[in-house]
C-alpha cells in the first residue's frame, strides 16, 4: 500500500526535514506486520514527493496473531489501519508537528497533495467527500476497476484518492491517521482501551467540530460499542437540540449488526435526496437549528440560494460557527444566509422559494400553534415543495432505552403515529393546493415502521 505526499513549497526539499527523512536515500523500517519504506520519487527545489510504501507480510501476521482469516485478502495492498500505524511509527515527529531543523515550518501551512493509491471505501465517493471536505480538502477520487485486464468485471470498491490542501504537514498526517481506518470496513489492526484517548488526542481541534464526528468515532472504534459511547459523549461538549434523541437512537442502533450510518445522517440524506428530486435551486431550511442540514446543502453546487431560519438566536450563532461563514469563500458565502425568525408568523422574506425543509421541527411546536405554522408556510411562504420530517411515535417501543410513554426529546410537545401525520398532512395539503406523499426513514420494522417519518408536499400547478 502506497501513500505519497507532494509539496510545492519552496525549497520543496524541506519536506525531507519535516518528515525527518533524507530525500537522498531510501530507508526501511521493520514493523510488527511487515516493512515500511520511505523514499522520494522526486526531490527538486520546486516540487518534492515523499512516498511511504508498506509491505505487509501476510504470513508473518498469521504467525504472530493466530487470527488469520481477516488478514488474508486485501490487507497487503489496500490502505487500512496498517497504514495508520505506519504513519504513527515511521513519521511520528512529523505527525506531532515537531521538526528539529525547521521548527517554524512544522507549524506553517504549506501546499500539500496526498495521494492514496488504493483505499477501500464503503459508502462510495460521497462518503469520502463527507469525511474530507468539511476539513477543507479538495478531493478527487477515481474508482479502480476490479481487474485492469478485465474491464468487463466492472469496478471495485477501491479508490485512488487525491487530497489537496494548504496546511501544516502535521494536520494532514493526523487527518489521514484517523480517517484511513474509518474508510476501511475490515477489522482494525488495533482497537484497545486507550484508543478512545488516542482518538480524542488526535482529534483535538477538528473532530469535535466535524459534522460526521459520531460516525467517525463509531467506525474508528469499530465493534467496540462501549468505547464508541464513551468517545461520542466526550466529543459532544455543548448539548445540542436533538442530541438526546441521537444518543437514544445510537444505543439501539449499536445493537443492530453492521449499522454504520446513524439515523440522523439517514434522515438528512433523505431530505437532501428529496430536495434533489424536486429540482429546487432556492431552498429554505426552516428551524435549521445548528445547521446540520445547511452544512450538507452548501456542498450541493446546484443550490443557488440557501436560507436557514430559526427562532433560537444561539442556535444560529452556532450554525454560523460550524459553517465557518466568516471564513467561507465569497462565491459560497453569497449562496447562504441565516435569518432569525419564527415559523408561526407570516414572513415575507420566506416567499418565492422552490422548496423548504422542516426537519424535526413541528414536534417542538405547541399543538395550538400548528395552525399558525400551517398558515405561515403553506398559505404565505408557499414553496413549491415542503419536506417535513418528524418522529414516528409507533417506533418508540423499539428503543430499549426509552421508557414507555416518554418522548424522544424533552422539548417535544407531541410525537405522532403514521396515521396522525397522514391525517394532519392530508388536511393541510387539501386546504392549500398541495399533494402529499409519505416516506419512512431509518431501519424498517414490519409492525411499527421506521423511526422517522417524512411527508413531501408538492404544490399543485396554479392558474
Ligand atoms: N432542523 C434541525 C433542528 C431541529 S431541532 C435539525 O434537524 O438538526 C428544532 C429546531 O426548531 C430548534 O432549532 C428550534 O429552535 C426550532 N424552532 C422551534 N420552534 C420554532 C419556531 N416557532 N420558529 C422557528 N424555529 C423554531
Amino acid at each position: 500500500m502506497l501513500l505519497t505526499i507532494r509539496t510545492t513549497h519552496q525549497p520543496a526539499t524541506d519536506l525531507g526535514y519535516l518528515l525527518g527523512k533524507n530525500p537522498a536515500r531510501a530507508q526501511s523500517f521493520e514493523l510488527a506486520f511487515g516493512a515500511a519504506h520511505v523514499f522520494y520519487p522526486e526531490a527538486g527545489d520546486d516540487a518534492c514527493t515523499a512516498a511511504l510504501l508498506l509491505d505487509v507480510d501476510p504470513v508473518g501476521l498469521v504467525r504472530g496473531s493466530g487470527t488469520l482469516d481477516q488478514y488474508v485478502n486485501d490487507r497487503p495492498y489496500a490502505a487500512s489501519s496498517f497504514l495508520s500505524v505506519a504513519i504513527s511509527r515511521v513519521l511520528r515527529s512529523a505527525m506531532a508537528g515537531t521538526c528539529r531543523d525547521r521548527p517554524e515550518l512544522a507549524t506553517t501551512p504549506i501546499p500539500l497533495t496526498a495521494r492514496l493509491a488504493s483505499v477501500p471505501v464503503r459508502g462510495g465517493e460521497g462518503f469520502l467527500r463527507r469525511l474530507f471536505e468539511p476539513l477543507g480538502y479538495e478531493l478527487s477520487a477515481e474508482r479502480l476497476p476490479l481487474d485492469e485486464t478485465r474491464p468487463e468485471w466492472g469496478d471495485s470498491r477501491y479508490f485512488a484518492v487525491t487530497l489537496a490542501t494548504t496546511r501544516p504537514l502535521s494536520e494532514l498526517l493526523t487527518h489521514l491517521y484517523v480517517l484511513i481506518p474509518v474508510l476501511d470496513n475490515a477489522k482494525h489492526y488495533w482497537v484497545d482501551d486507550d484508543e478512545v484517548e488516542k482518538l480524542l488526542r488526535h482529534g483535538e481541534g477538528w473532530l469535535p467540530e466535524h459534522p460526521e464526528r459520531a460516525l467517525i468515532a463509531r467506525r474508528y472504534l469499530k465493534h467496540r460499542h462501549s468505547l464508541v459511547r464513551d468517545a461520542i459523549s466526550r466529543l459532544v461538549t455543548a448539548e445540542e437540540p436533538g442530541e438526546e434523541e441521537n444518543t437514544a437512537s445510537h444505543d439501539a442502533e449499536e445493537q443492530a449488526v453492521e449499522r454504520t450510518v446513524s439515523l440522523n445522517e439517514q434522515r438528512l440524506q433523505a431530505v437532501v435526496d428529496a430536495l434533489k428530486a424536486s429540482c429546487a435551486a432556492r431552498v429554505l431550511d426552516l428551524g435549521c437549528g445548528e445547521g446540520n442540514l445547511l452544512r450538507r446543502l452548501i456542498r450541493e453546487p446546484h443550490l443557488t440560494e440557501i436560507v436557514g431560519v430559526d427562532v433560537a438566536h444561539r442556535s444560529l450563532e452556532i450554525a454560523a460557527e460550524k459553517l465557518k461563514l466568516d471564513r467561507m469563500h465569497e462565491a459560497k458565502r453569497n449562496r447562504i444566509r441565516l435569518l432569525h425568525g419564527s415559523l408561526v408568523y407570516r414572513d415575507r422574506r420566506l416567499e418565492g422559494f422552490d422548496a423548504a425543509a422542516v426537519v424535526e421541527v413541528i414536534e417542538h411546536l405547541d399543538p395550538p400553534r400548528l395552525a399558525a405554522f400551517e398558515r405561515a408556510v403553506f398559505a404565505s411562504a408557499r414553496p413549491g415543495t415542503v419536506i417535513v420530517t418528524t418522529p414516528n411515535a409507533e417506533y418508540n417501543v423499539r428503543w430499549p432505552s426509552l421508557p414507555a410513554g416518554r418522548f424522544r426529546h424533552r422539548d417535544h410537545r407531541f410525537e405522532w403515529t403514521r396515521a396522525e401525520l397522514a391525517e394532519w398532512a392530508n388536511a393541510v395539503a387539501a386546504r392549500h393546493g398541495y399533494t402529499v406523499a409519505f416516506h419512512l426513514v431509518g431501519p424498517m420494522d414490519d409492525e411499527v415502521g421506521s423511526p422517522t417519518q417524512m411527508a413531501i408536499f408538492t404544490r399543485a400547478m396554479e392558474g
